[in-house]
C-alpha cells in the first residue's frame, strides 16, 4: 500500500466516525431526512454579518492593480495593524503589527506556530477534553502530545499541569472557550495555570510556550469573561480565526498574535513567516484580509446561537442528562446517563432514536457526548423534542 503507515493508522483510528455517518445515511434513507437530526458537526451556521458582506463586496469592486498578487508572507500591514488594535484592547498589552501574522484559519495558525517551535520529541501538553486535531498538529511537526485531564467541570487544573511538565515540555495548548465542552475557563483558573507555567519554566530551565486557541473568544453568552494571557505570561501566543465569529470558516482567514513581551517575539514572528511559506500556505487569503480588516469587531447573530443553546439545555434537562452549562462556542457536553455510561454505545442508542451525537472518547473524555447546536432552528426544535421523549 502506497499510503504512509502512520496515515493508515490515523485513518483506521477514526474509521468509527465514518461508520457512524454511514449508519446515519442509512437511517435517513429508511425513515426520511426529517427523522434524523445531526448534532455532530462544528460547522458555524450563522451567516456573516452584513457589515462583513458589504466590506467584502467593496474589496472585490475596489481592486487596484497589484491587489491579487502575493504579499509579504505575514500579510498586509493594514490588516495586521487592525488585528493588533483588537488584540491590544482584549489583552491589555500594546501590540504592534509586527506581533501579528495572518494565516489560513486557526488550523493554519496552529501548524505554523508548532512548526516554528518544535524539535523532534518535544512534548506538547494538551488539556482533555481537547479539539481532536491537536494531536495531529503536534505530530505533524515531530511533537508528542501529552494529555492532562481537566477537572469535573472541565476547568484546567494547574496542579496536574505542574506534574505533567518535564524538561521535554516545549508548549502547552489551551482552548478557551472550549470545543468540545463549550466551557469558558475561569479567570482564576487561567491565572493559576500561568503561575504554574512560570514556575515550571524556571524549574526546567527553558521557556514553555503557552498557545491559546481562541477561535470562540467572541462567541460567549451571559457576558462571560474570556481571560487575557499576555499580561501574566510573556511566552504566550494566540492562534485564532474569523471562522466562527464572522461566519467565514470556508474562507480560511485567521491570525497568530505573539506576545510582544516574549524574549524571542521578533524571532518567532520571522520563524512563522518562514513556516507559513514552507508549509505551503504562503500567505493568508488576500481578499479576505482586505474584507475583514474594517470589521474585526462585527459578529454573527449571537442571539441565534444563544436561543438554540437554551432550547437544547432545557431539553437535556428534561431528559435528565447532566450538563456543565456552556458559556461559549456552540457545543454542549452532557454526561452519559448512569444506565448507559459508555459513550459509544450511548451514541448508537441515540442514533436509533434519530439523534446524531459524537462520543467523547475521541475528545479524550469518555462517558460524555458532544452535541453541536450550530443547526437551523427547525432542526434544533426537532432535536429538543427527541431528547424530551427519550
Ligand atoms: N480550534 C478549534 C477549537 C476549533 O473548533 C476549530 C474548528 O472547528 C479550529 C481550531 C479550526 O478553525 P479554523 O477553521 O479557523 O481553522
Amino acid at each position: 500500500m502506497a499510503i504512509s503507515k502512520k496515515l493508515q493508522e490515523q485513518m483506521q483510528r477514526s474509521s468509527w466516525i465514518r461508520k457512524m455517518f454511514e449508519e446515519a445515511e442509512r437511517l435517513k434513507k429508511e425513515r426520511g431526512e426529517e427523522a434524523i437530526v445531526d448534532l455532530s458537526l462544528g460547522n458555524p451556521i450563522a451567516e456573516p454579518p452584513d457589515e462583513l458582506l458589504a466590506s467584502l463586496k467593496s474589496a472585490v469592486i475596489d481592486s487596484p492593480p497589484g491587489t491579487h498578487r502575493y504579499m509579504n508572507n505575514a500579510g498586509y500591514p493594514e490588516t495586521r495593524k487592525a488585528v493588533a488594535t483588537l488584540v491590544s484592547s482584549e489583552q491589555g498589552v500594546q501590540i504592534g503589527e509586527n506581533n501579528i501574522l495572518m494565516t489560513c484559519g486557526a488550523a493554519g495558525a496552529m501548524n505554523v506556530t508548532l512548526k516554528a517551535l518544535l524539535d523532534p520529541g518535544d512534548e506538547v501538553i494538551i488539556l482533555a477534553p481537547f479539539f481532536v486535531e491537536y494531536k495531529f498538529y503536534a505530530d505533524n511537526h515531530g511533537g508528542v502530545a501529552k494529555v492532562v485531564e481537566s477537572d469535573e467541570d472541565f476547568q484546567p487544573n494547574a496542579a496536574r499541569f505542574e506534574e505533567a511538565i518535564t524538561d521535554k515540555t516545549k508548549a502547552v495548548i489551551i482552548n478557551n472557550p472550549n470545543n468540545p465542552t463549550g466551557v469558558v475557563y475561569s479567570v482564576e483558573a487561567v491565572r493559576a495555570l500561568t503561575q504554574v507555567l512560570t514556575k515550571a519554566a524556571q524549574r526546567v530551565g527553558h521557556p514553555i510556550y503557552l498557545i491559546s486557541d481562541e477561535v470562540y473568544r467572541h462567541m460567549v453568552y451571559d457576558n462571560a469573561e474570556v481571560a487575557g494571557i499576555f499580561k501574566d505570561y510573556p511566552d504566550a501566543i494566540i492562534t485564532t480565526s474569523c471562522s466562527k465569529d464572522l461566519g467565514l470558516a470556508g474562507e480560511r482567514i485567521g491570525y497568530i498574535a505573539i506576545n510582544p513581551r516574549m524574549d524571542i517575539a521578533a524571532q518567532l514572528l520571522s520563524a512563522c513567516v518562514t513556516t507559513n511559506r514552507t508549509l505551503g500556505f504562503v500567505n493568508a487569503n488576500a481578499l479576505m484580509q482586505r474584507a475583514v480588516r474594517n470589521c474585526l469587531d462585527a459578529r454573527v447573530d449571537m442571539d441565534f446561537y444563544a436561543k438554540n443553546r437554551d432550547i437544547l439545555l432545557d431539553a437535556l434537562d428534561a431528559a435528565g442528562l447532566h450538563v456543565v452549562r456552556p458559556g461559549g462556542a456552540f457545543f454542549v457536553f452532557p454526561k452519559c446517563p448512569k444506565e448507559e455510561p459508555d459513550d459509544v454505545s450511548y451514541c448508537a442508542k441515540l442514533l436509533e432514536k434519530g439523534i446524531i451525537a459524537v462520543p467523547a472518547s475521541g475528545f479524550g473524555r469518555p462517558g460524555h457526548i458532544r452535541l453541536s447546536y450550530s443547526v437551523d432552528r427547525a432542526t434544533m426544535e426537532r432535536a429538543a423534542k427527541m431528547f424530551r421523549s427519550l
